[in-house]
């Protein structure tokens, strides 16, 4: 890989200095890299909710408080964005000679399973790209059947949900869709449409395979490593990443998005059969079959 190369990574959060890529860890990728000729830099785009990754300030501060001080960090400016298939991908990112897809293998909320196809997706593109991905799948309330326990204001981390004068509201501009929400009501109260997760799930994909096309198109290598170690419930993002459901297992590589998830997720199956809901990554699976 020569000339600039892009590593995609996702930083982490407070919640999860300890389980996220290490520093270490990226630094000998970066090292590899400069050995080879090449000139690295570690690229993520910033977040729909706010907390620490919401703008390109706070991301960049983020980083360098927590372990990335030392590298060429770019976090991309939402307005500089070139729009493929209605996904405003970086233009920093697409810039890049090659791309390495430096991506946890864990669990997440929603599609149970993160790797490097939603690292792509969910992780290239603009705020409005991220609504976009969400929007299909955000929850509706039905007071009828509500009996406000709060359980659904509980779930969500970052306070969309709130009971105001007995009414329970859903900030739904940057709610991400995740249905922890959904999955916390006991009454079937708050509720998603039917076919708004597959609707979800295919758009996650359409959004990164518009990355991965605009690569293929320009002639510029794209190289994946996804890390199986400290593999959590929940992702990168979360307040509360949860517990380690399965053992380390180690580094994959490749130069396949689909084909390294897919065996991600045979590998954490085999290492932990009760660690994450294998029907939902199966679903979200068979939808990206169809993209990669
Ligand atoms: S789906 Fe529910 S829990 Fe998830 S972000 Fe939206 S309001 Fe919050
Ligand atoms: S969890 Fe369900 S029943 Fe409880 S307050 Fe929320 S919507 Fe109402």
């Amino acid at each position: 890989m020569k000339g600039r190369i892009v590593i995609k990574l996702h930083m982490g959060e407070t919640g999860s200095l300890k389980t996220r890529i290490q520093p270490e860890e990226v630094k000998v990728i970066v090292d590899k890299i400069r050995a080879s000729g090449g000139e690295p830099f570690l690229f993520d785009t910033t977040t729909l909710y706010r907390r620490e990754r919401y703008t390109k300030q706070k991301y960049l501060k983020f980083a360098k408080e927590n372990g990335f001080a030392d590298f060429e960090v770019v976090i991309g400016n939402d307005d500089d964005v070139k729009h493929v298939n209605g996904y405003g991908i970086l233009n920093e990112l697409l810039n890049a000679d090659a791309m390495v897809v430096l991506s946890h293998a864990k669990g997440h909320v929603f599609t149970q399973y993160a790797g490097a196809i939603k690292n792509l997706g969910m992780g290239c593109v603009n705020k409005d790209g991220k609504r976009k991905i969400h929007m299909v799948s955000k929850p509706k309330w039905d007071k009828s059947k509500c009996t406000q326990c709060g359980a659904c204001i509980k779930a969500c981390e970052d306070g969309f949900v709130q009971l105001d004068g007995g009414e329970i509201t859903i900030d739904l501009r940057d709610c991400s869709g995740c249905g922890a929400c959904v999955n916390a009501c006991p009454t079937g109260a708050m509720w998603r449409e039917q076919g708004s997760v597959e609707a979800s799930f295919e758009k996650f994909n359409e959004a990164a395979k518009a990355v991965l096309d605009e690569f293929r198109n320009a002639g510029k290598p794209v190289f994946y490593i996804n890390v199986l170690k400290n593999i959590t419930r929940y992702c990168d993002c979360a307040v509360d990443v949860g517990k380690i459901v399965c053992p380390d297992i180690g580094y994959l590589t490749g130069d396949s998005a689909l084909k390294i998830d897919q065996e991600s997720i045979k590998l954490i199956k085999e290492k932990s059969p009760n660690a994450l809901d294998w029907k939902t990554i199966g679903l979200f699976m068979e939808i990206a079959e169809k993209y990669f």
